[in-house]
């Protein structure tokens, strides 16, 4: 019983935050510091995007609705010159 109450009352340990929220505090890629940060819309499929950094080329998978992302790894051939 008192496991219980003591789980009543004990607030839970905060999320970790998401890549997802991560992207969005950073307002761009999360692997280099490139400015400006923005995004090179990739091959779209279904409801996720792929997004690449025209700075480094690190790639993230996209879904807004869920809202959800994914690393894809290094993609050289986004990055501009
Ligand atoms: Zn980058």
């Amino acid at each position: 019983m008192m496991n219980f109450f003591r789980k009543l009352f004990t607030k839970a340990p905060p999320e970790p935050k998401s890549l997802w929220d991560e992207l969005k505090a950073a307002g761009g890629c999360l692997a280099c510091d490139g400015k400006p940060k923005s995004f090179l819309e990739g091959p779209s499929g279904g409801m996720s995007t792929n997004v690449f950094c025209p700075h480094c080329g690190e790639g993230y998978n996209l879904t807004p609705i869920i809202p959800l992302a994914e690393r894809i790894g290094k993609n050289k051939s986004y990055i501009l010159r």
